[in-house]
């Protein structure tokens, strides 16, 4: 079985983490389905859907029939920079920079001076029509160079860091005009001319490691959120067979709010749960009912410099176990934590609970915005980690297994509900 290590270090872009899952699922016989043509599912059928290229929506046919689904929904992408259409800023003094904007919200001080390169795909001309490559610079390209101490004493006092300026890497001296492109199409395996269109992102260069005085810790770009989608596929793939169709989510655009054609507040999850219902010819306002939603995004964990951000009673640890979120922001509510704690005792997991300091607003997650549209019990959950939205966080060690271990358990559950009373049998 491939590491979380190996999974994050082989994604530098999110299409390349949903290309790696897609991968996995058709070497364990899963079918790619087509949006765009009739779905023929039967019993025992394993099946994998891909919209927007970053986004996969994976499930199973039970061969005896299903009453509902049981549902993981994690996202794709983090923050980052987008590299810019016309992209190359010639000079001052000879210098090639790239032209970027602000994807999602991102810690800017961790990009400085640390070796980057750029990922994501290239919509290439291929005879009358245009095919999808994945491309990723696999060299040191890129740095964005702090300033010199000497040149602003007061930068130790607190930066107000300008997009415009102060986050514009730096790809060459002396470069000529064109030379970011033939770099991205040498990439692409194509020729620069035939780059018809682009989603290229800044990545950082720097591995997965795990490390610590116990190896407590793992770290790497991108943990928030394919530390949660690897937990929930891994969990997906491991878990025997139930009354429910399982239904792993890993959904993109989660940092810019979700609203996409292939984000949790378009309709991928609604059409794929509908086209399931009618090939199995279940209502599907009953099968809402009995489905439950797992909204998988990665929680802070106690600050070891700053403990005063985190509420009185609400602080997750790392290694601490899976981390149930609660508040006005997130799905979760009595009866989907009940239910979330449940199986985890099922499976001998520890939860603990996140709940924001009363005088922050904390972030949002996938799971409302899931909710809107597919209207299930849903639960928000995570694991506890540091420095979110930094290009190099950093979480516990265990915590991967024990998500994996809870997210089994869960796909093996089905969920009903009546008159208050709930049941997780197979
Ligand atoms: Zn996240």
């Amino acid at each position: 079985m491939e590491s979380l290590i190996e999974f994050l270090d082989r994604s530098p872009s999110r299409f390349h983490a949903a290309d790696n899952l897609r991968r996995e699922l058709a070497g364990a016989g899963y079918e790619p389905l087509f949006e765009g043509r009739p779905w023929t599912l039967v019993p025992g059928g394993k099946y994998c859907a891909v919209r927007g290229g970053a986004s996969l929506i994976a499930f199973r046919i039970p061969e005896r029939g299903a009453r509902g689904f049981m549902i993981s929904a994690s996202h794709s992408d983090s923050p980052t920079f987008r590299i810019k259409e016309n992209a190359e800023l010639a000079g001052p003094e000879g210098y090639l920079r790239l032209n970027v904007e602000r994807y999602g919200g991102m810690l800017c001080a961790p990009w400085l001076d640390r070796p980057l390169t750029v990922a994501g795909r290239v919509l290439v001309k291929a005879g009358e029509g245009i095919e999808t490559r994945l491309a990723y610079v696999d060299r040191d390209l890129l740095m964005i160079p702090n300033v010199a101490i000497h040149m602003n004493r007061s930068a130790n006092d607190g930066f107000k860091y300008d997009p415009k300026c102060d986050m514009v890497p730096l790809m060459g001296l002396g470069a000529e005009k064109g030379a970011f492109r033939a770099v991205v199409a040498e990439s692409a395996g194509c020729k620069p001319e035939d780059i018809l269109g682009t989603d290229l992102f800044l990545c950082p260069r720097q591995k997965a490691v795990v490390w610590g005085a116990g190896n407590e810790f793992v770290s790497s770009p991108r943990l928030d959120d394919l530390q949660c989608a690897w937990g929930c596929f891994r969990g997906f793939l491991a878990a025997g067979e139930s009354a429910s169709v399982p239904v792993f989510a890993l959904l993109d655009n989660e940092e810019v709010g979700s609203l996409t054609r292939q984000g949790a507040d378009g309709t991928f999850l609604a059409d794929v749960l509908e086209r399931v219902c009618a090939a199995l010819g279940v209502d599907r306002a009953a099968a809402t009912a009995n489905s439950f939603l797992v909204s998988a995004d990665n929680a802070h964990a106690v600050h070891p410099n700053h403990p005063e951000y985190h509420d009185a009673t609400h602080r997750p640890a790392m290694n601490g176990g899976v981390v149930i979120k609660h508040g006005v922001r997130y799905a979760t509510d009595g009866v989907s934590q009940a239910v979330f704690a449940a199986l985890c005792q099922r499976a001998g997991v520890p939860v603990q609970h996140f709940a924001n300091r009363s005088d922050l607003p904390g972030g949002g997650t996938l799971g409302l915005i899931s909710t809107a549209h597919v209207s299930v019990n849903t639960v928000d959950i995570g694991l506890a980690q540091l420095a979110m939205h930094s290009c190099y966080e950093t979480a516990g060690a265990k915590d991967t297994d024990y998500l994996i271990q809870a997210m089994t358990a869960f796909y093996a559950a089905s969920f009903r509900e009546e008159d208050g009373r709930f049941s997780l049998n197979n």
